[in-house]
This record gives C-alpha cells, sequence and structure tokens, in this order.
C-alpha cells in the first residue's frame, strides 16, 4: 500500500490523548524552559512492548510536569491539532484529563479553557476541526470524578462535547466510576470508555449499560460471541489503536488483532493513534500497517474514516462536511 496515498487521504482521529501526542520538539521545548534534565523526555516514549497497561501509562509521569500552566498547555494543545494537520487528519477529538495539570493550582476551567484556546489557535490557521473530551482518571477518587463531571458539564464551552474514562481497567474496573459517570451522562455529556482494553468485555457490556455510544479498543470482545452481538446490535463504535494495543499487551500480535473480524461481523471500527509520541505513531502509519496486515483496500480505508465521522461527537454539518472531503478525495 502507498503511504503517500494514505498521507494525504483526509483522515478522522477520535481516540487521541493531549499528554501522549505532544511533538517531541515541543516536549523538549517544554523541559528545556522547566530546567529539567536534557534527556527527559526520552522517557515519553513507551517500549515496543510494555509489561502491561499499567506499564505503559507509567510514561505519562514524564509528561505531565510541564502541563501545569496554562501557557504550556495552550502550546501543547496547538501542538497537537497541528501534527494531526499535517498528516491530513481533517477531524480530530482529542480528550485528556483535566484533573491532572491541576498540580499547581490551575481549576477545571482554567485547565479546560488553555486547551481551548490552543486548539482555536490551531483550527484558524489551519483546515482541521478539533473537539475535546474530558476523561476522568479511574485511580481518582469516586468524588473527584463526579465533581469533575459536574463541572465539565456546566462550562459551556462549546469545544467540550463529551467525557471519557481512562486509566488503569485492570485494577479499576468501571463500577469504580459508576456514579461519575451517569452524572455526566445525565448532564447529556456524550459518552465513551476505554474498556476492554486489559481482557475484561464485562467492562465494554458495563460501559454500554451506562450509555456509551463508542467505546476506547473493546478488543476483549473478540473472546465472547455475545458482547459482539450486543455492540453490533446497538450500533457501538469501537475506537482501536493497533499499535498502542499490541505495546499494552491488549492481543499477543497481528494475527490475534480483531480489525478484519469486527469488520466482517459489521461492527463499525475506526483506527486511531491513542498516543502519538508514547507509541511513536501517526495516523498515517496506523493505516498503513492495518492496510499492510490486513489487506485493506483504498476504499475499505476511506470507509473506516467516514464510519468514524458517522460515530463523532460532532454536529450534523460537521459530520457532513467532513463525510464529503473523504468522499470527494481521489475524485478530483
Ligand atoms: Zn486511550
Amino acid at each position: 500500500m502507498n503511504r503517500e496515498w494514505i498521507h494525504a487521504l483526509p483522515k478522522v482521529e477520535l481516540h487521541c490523548h493531549l499528554d501522549g501526542s505532544i511533538p517531541m520538539a515541543t516536549l523538549k521545548e517544554l523541559a528545556e524552559a522547566a530546567d529539567l534534565p536534557k534527556d527527559w523526555m526520552e522517557q515519553a516514549v513507551a517500549p515496543a512492548l510494555c509489561l502491561d497497561l499499567k506499564d505503559y501509562l507509567s510514561t505519562f509521569d514524564a509528561v505531565l510536569p510541564v502541563l501545569q500552566s496554562e501557557a504550556n498547555l495552550t502550546k501543547a494543545a496547538y501542538a497537537v491539532a497541528r501534527a494531526a494537520h499535517e498528516e491530513n487528519v481533517v477531524y480530530l477529538e482529542m480528550r485528556f484529563g483535566p484533573l491532572l495539570h491541576q498540580r499547581e493550582g490551575l481549576s477545571t476551567r482554567q485547565v479546560i479553557e488553555a486547551v481551548c484556546k490552543g486548539v482555536e489557535q490551531a483550527m484558524a490557521e489551519f483546515p482541521i476541526f478539533v473537539t475535546i473530551l474530558a476523561c476522568a482518571l479511574r485511580h481518582h477518587s469516586e468524588e473527584r470524578n463526579t465533581e469533575l463531571f459536574e463541572e465539565v458539564s456546566k462550562l459551556q464551552v462549546e469545544q467540550v462535547i463529551g467525557i471519557d474514562v481512562a486509566g488503569d481497567e485492570g485494577n479499576f474496573p468501571n463500577s469504580c466510576v459508576e456514579k461519575a459517570v451517569k452524572t455526566g451522562v445525565d448532564s447529556k455529556m456524550l459518552l465513551t470508555m476505554h474498556s476492554g482494553e486489559t481482557g475484561s468485555y464485562e467492562n465494554v457490556l458495563t460501559a454500554i449499560a451506562f450509555g456509551a455510544k463508542r467505546i476506547g479498543h473493546g478488543v476483549a470482545i473478540k473472546e465472547d460471541p455475545e458482547s459482539m452481538a450486543i455492540v453490533k446490535e446497538k450500533n457501538i463504535l469501537l475506537e482501536l489503536c493497533p499499535t498502542s494495543n499490541l505495546q499494552t499487551g491488549a492481543v499477543t500480535g497481528w494475527k490475534d488483532y480483531p480489525l478484519r473480524a469486527f469488520m466482517n461481523y459489521g461492527i463499525p471500527v475506526s483506527i486511531n493513534t491513542d498516543n502519538r509520541t508514547v507509541s511513536d505513531t501517526t495516523l498515517t502509519d496506523e493505516f498503513l500497517i492495518c492496510a499492510n496486515q490486513f489487506d485493506l483496500t483504498k476504499q475499505e480505508m476511506k470507509d473506516l474514516n467516514k464510519t468514524a465521522m458517522q460515530h463523532a461527537f460532532a454536529s450534523d454539518k460537521v459530520k457532513q462536511e467532513v463525510i464529503n472531503k473523504i468522499d470527494f478525495f481521489g475524485n478530483e
């Protein structure tokens, strides 16, 4: 498969963490300004094979110290959106946990507004549409997460369209965040949840019961035909992140990766980076790997991006604009 064609294809990314996706040049700039050791940010890239999800997530410890000011959050959000635009991502949902950026006293509102500022700058300069998801972290207390979603739903910030739950799924199953998630959903926030990343298809079913419209990863359902039938029947999109899924041990190898199986079964799926820097990847790379591993055709890659957009947490107008762009591509 031709890399140039995939690069040029207008692409949609639904699952991209801000803190895990900041370009290395920007990270180094922020580390230098913070007087951190010269090679500090090398820890921000995860090994090709981690011990488990928790090990993979430990890379974020390197990045978080420089993401505690409004100026740096703005710079980081801008840089992530620009990097996505540079490989022709035309719609990006950027997610992050506001509570992770409050070590030096920023409020949830300040954190979110700083990220929005960076996103707006990028949208003013480049033809990319970016929306934001606020994540609760599984290891935070249920009270803090409930307060977070209460606050996020009251903010009335146009770009913030949905909520997510991220973090250590192995030790903190979905039951730990039920109250917080229900608070968000009851306030009309659109819900996606990391689930089924560490082997539990039960978590996928719980997330759907909580009202999730999409699932982050969800690969564990490949072991359970009943779960697969429910996900298909309810038209829940799985946000697959192939490189990340191999790194964290969500699957044992490409032969075991369920992309083609889900597509054949009729489950809506999208392809994502998860973390561009931590996983040292781009959306172009993820599509290229999948094209080679699963013999994806050009039309299938266009369709995967269109499916992603149909399930995006965006207005119908934005959805139609992006879908038209994808349809038009290659027909000029
Ligand atoms: Zn993720």
